[in-house]
C-alpha cells in the first residue's frame, strides 16, 4: 500500500486562527476533507503528519480533533471507527509516496528563484490578479455587487476572471471553501442557496 504524508494545519485543519499551541485546535476541519480522507483510505495508508507531531501532546490533539470531526460527519458509525483505526500519526517524517501540504512546492529539477519563493501563498491566500486583494476579498467585493445575493454559480461567475494560475476547477475550489469560511466567520450570510455580504466590511483578510 502506498503511504500518503497528510499535512494537518491548512490541509485538514482549516486554521482560520493561525497558530496557537502545538495542541490548541480549534477551526473546524476544510470542507471535504473528512470525506477525502475516507476515500482515500480505502486505497493509501495514510499519515497525518505535521509540526505539531513532535510532540506526543500534538499528536493526539490531532487524533482528538479528526476523530470528533469523523463521528460527526456523515460517515456510519462502523466506517468512522475503521477510518479512525487505519489513520497514521508518525513523530517522524514518513516515508511517502506523495506528500500533501498547503505550503510547498513541487520540485522540478529547476531550483525555484527567491521570487517564487516569496511570492508564494497557501490556497486559502492565493492572491488574484490584482496582486493585492485575496480570494476572500473579491468574493466579498462580488456580493455587495449583487445586493440581492447570488447563488455559487453567480458567484464563481465573477470571480472566476478575475483568478489566474490555477484551473478552472482548482478556482471553483478555492471560491467555494473560501465562501465556506467567510460564512463560518460571520462576514457573508447564506440562505435558501443565496449569499449576500452585510455589515461593515471585514478587515483581517489574512485570518481567511
Ligand atoms: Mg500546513
Amino acid at each position: 500500500m502506498k503511504t500518503l504524508s497528510i499535512d494537518f494545519d491548512g490541509v485538514i485543519h482549516s486554521y482560520t486562527s493561525g497558530w496557537q499551541g502545538a495542541s490548541e485546535i480549534n477551526d473546524p476541519p476544510v470542507p471535504g476533507a473528512i470525506k477525502w480522507l475516507a476515500k482515500m483510505a480505502e486505497k493509501y495508508e495514510l499519515c497525518i503528519f505535521s509540526t505539531r507531531s513532535a510532540t506526543t501532546e500534538g499528536r493526539e490533539a490531532m487524533r482528538k480533533a479528526i476523530a470528533r470531526w469523523v463521528f460527526e460527519s456523515d460517515l456510519s458509525d462502523e466506517k468512522a471507527a475503521h477510518l479512525m483505526g487505519t489513520l497514521k500519526f508518525p513523530k517522524s517524517k514518513p516515508s511517502a509516496w506523495l506528500t500533501l501540504d498547503d505550503r510547498a512546492l513541487t520540485f522540478t529539477g529547476v531550483f525555484p528563484g527567491e521570487e517564487q519563493i516569496e511570492s508564494f501563498r497557501p490556497w486559502y491566500k492565493r492572491e488574484n490578479d490584482l496582486g493585492q486583494t485575496t480570494v476572500g476579498q473579491r468574493i466579498y467585493e462580488a456580493l455587495q455587487g449583487m445586493p440581492d445575493g447570488a447563488t455559487i454559480d453567480e458567484l464563481v461567475g465573477q470571480v472566476l476572471p478575475r483568478m489566474i494560475g490555477l484551473s478552472t476547477a482548482e478556482c471553483v475550489d478555492v471560491i467555494i471553501s473560501t465562501l465556506n469560511r467567510l460564512v463560518d466567520a460571520g462576514y457573508v450570510q447564506g440562505a435558501g442557496g443565496r449569499y449576500c455580504a452585510p455589515g461593515p466590511k471585514p478587515v483581517i483578510w489574512d485570518d481567511l
